[in-house]
């Protein structure tokens, strides 16, 4: 089986058992994206593609550890032999920091208000770093919204300040003010990421009450502006209720924006715990449109350094899987 259809039906599956040696020291606890929240996640590689997995003793797949990392991957009546990879912070080579692990809005698939995290503060994070620093070829810093959106860049900025001297790519995600790009861009990032989450306006407004759709796009515009290409890039989660034409539609717009979307299966959780998981056939299709769309206008995500379009390790990244 070809590597995309394996992670297509693997995403699409979105969970693991481990089973055999002892593998505490391959489990990360998430508390940002796919999983967040959970009993922890693993990373599992076949060469130099992976695919992360939140751990469920109930799921089809099974990884059996043998050791050092080595393992075996059993789906489907298929045997695949790859490593388990032992995470950063968050993920393999970076530290992906959240820096508040809660938030005031309530986006409905989103996990992250009902964890009740603290913020960290900036010694924590800067010990974070330091624990991995040997493993690491990025930053990336993501957050919630403890108080206000204003109040919670100007923390993300304090934090970026201190980060400088590790000399490292910086990326940064979180929700945005009209200044946050130019902001950041004055710091030294190399790379931001913010999310529309939603291929249409309508179920944007739906699913993210209380934030903005139209201020997003035009804080994407400003941020390709100043980052260039290659270094803007957006989450759209598939599975929110869109048809394939209006997801095709968003990845064009976003492409022909200079902006490389990352298309996120829905991990059903929150308010949306009940709804399914994309199948492997539409995450495939998907993928097809996605993969056109970024040659079409010449973006390239293999140039990513930093947070998910680097990691790969939750979506189906055209050029890296
Ligand atoms: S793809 Fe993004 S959310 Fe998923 S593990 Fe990697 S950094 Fe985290």
């Amino acid at each position: 089986m070809q590597w995309t259809d394996l992670k297509a039906r693997l995403l699409s599956a979105g969970s693991a058992r481990i089973t055999g040696e002892p593998a505490e020291q391959y489990i990360a606890r998430s508390v940002a994206g796919p999983g967040a929240g959970g009993s922890g996640v693993v990373f599992f590689a076949m060469g130099s593609h992976r695919v992360k997995f939140a751990l469920n003793p109930l799921s089809a797949v099974e990884i059996a550890h043998r050791g050092n990392g080595v393992a075996d991957l059993y789906f489907e009546g298929t045997l695949i032999p790859g490593r388990l990879l032992e995470p950063g912070c968050h993920c393999p080579d970076q530290a992906f920091i959240t820096v508040t692990g809660s938030c005031r809005f309530h986006c409905r698939y989103c996990p992250v208000p009902k964890l009740g995290g603290k913020r960290k503060t900036i010694e924590e994070i800067m010990g974070m770093i330091e624990s991995v620093r040997r493993r690491i070829s990025a930053i990336s810093i993501t957050s919630g919204v403890l108080e206000t959106i204003e109040e919670e860049e100007s923390y993300v900025l304090e934090v970026v300040k201190s980060l400088q001297d590790y000399d490292l790519p910086i990326g940064v995600s979180i929700y945005p003010t009209d200044q946050t790009p130019d902001r950041l861009k004055a710091l030294g990032v190399v790379e931001v990421k913010f999310n529309i989450e939603a291929a249409t306006p309508t179920l944007f407004a739906k699913q993210c009450p209380g934030l903005d759709y139209t201020q997003l796009w035009q804080v994407l515009d400003r941020s390709v502006e100043l980052f260039g290409k290659n270094r803007v890039f957006s989450n759209v989660i598939i599975g929110l209720g869109e048809t394939d034409g209006e997801m095709e539609a968003c990845i064009k717009r976003l492409t022909s924006h200079g902006i490389i979307p990352v298309l996120r299966p829905l991990n059903p959780a929150a308010e949306l715990t009940d709804a399914p998981r994309p199948s492997a056939e539409r995450l495939k299709k998907i993928f097809g449109i996605h993969e056109r769309e970024l040659a079409r206008t010449g973006l390239d995500p293999r140039e990513a350094l930093t947070m998910c379009t680097n990691c790969t390790g939750c979506d189906l990244v055209p050029g890296r899987d």
